[in-house]
């Protein structure tokens, strides 16, 4: 979804646009393998608006999920809301002087923006067209927890057999399970 600047009016510019699962799909494990996978479709709401420095972009969605439990590696299902709010930059106007005339002065705004550090809410853009797809792929990188678990108190597997300790208990579990301790064994409490 690419939104060209001059589509921005005065108001600002809302849309509503659809996240397939193939993009979903894509943004959770493209670059790496997040162990997320989409559930459904979902829909990003998004209001473009222009300002002084460039066009903020205000988005918001909620994405359905499913990853293992951390513990028992059981399907955990999750919603994921994400709201994001960026300034687009235009490259040029990093460098922090505007005296120099926009035109024909490309190979010195792709210098300056490759060298300006951003801040964690900015984002340069060529000053035309805004694509929204690699912005929202990242923000749905962002919004993920680090892991899932089934539940807080999920018992987790048996470190020895693998048995799923949620659904039941397995003969492995009276056994001291470090080895430094396995001589505790033999000594008997009174
Ligand atoms: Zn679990
Ligand atoms: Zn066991």
């Amino acid at each position: 979804m690419v939104v060209s600047v001059d589509q921005i009016r005065e108001g600002g510019l809302s849309l509503d646009e659809p996240l397939s699962e193939a993009f979903l799909t894509h943004a959770l494990a493209d670059v790496k393998d997040t162990g997320f996978r989409p559930i459904s479709p979902a829909t990003l709401h998004v209001k473009l608006r222009k300002t002084a420095s460039g066009v903020v972009v205000q988005g918001s969605t909620e994405v359905a999920v499913h990853t293992a439990c951390r513990r028992c590696l059981d399907d955990v299902p999750l919603q994921i809301p994400i709201s994001f709010t960026l300034n687009l930059v235009p490259a040029r106007s990093l460098r922090g002087d505007d005296e120099e005339d926009a035109d024909g002065d490309d190979e010195q705004s792709e210098r300056a923006g490759s060298f300006e550090l951003t801040r964690a809410d900015e984002e340069v853009f060529d000053g035309k067209t805004i694509d929204l797809d690699p912005l929202v792929r990242e923000q749905v990188l962002l919004a993920l927890p680090m892991h899932a678990l089934c539940s807080e108190d999920c018992k987790g597997l048996c470190g020895r057999c693998g048995q799923n300790l949620n659904e039941a208990r397995c003969a492995c579990e009276t056994d001291p399970v470090d080895p430094r301790l396995a001589g505790l064994k033999n000594i008997k409490l009174n």
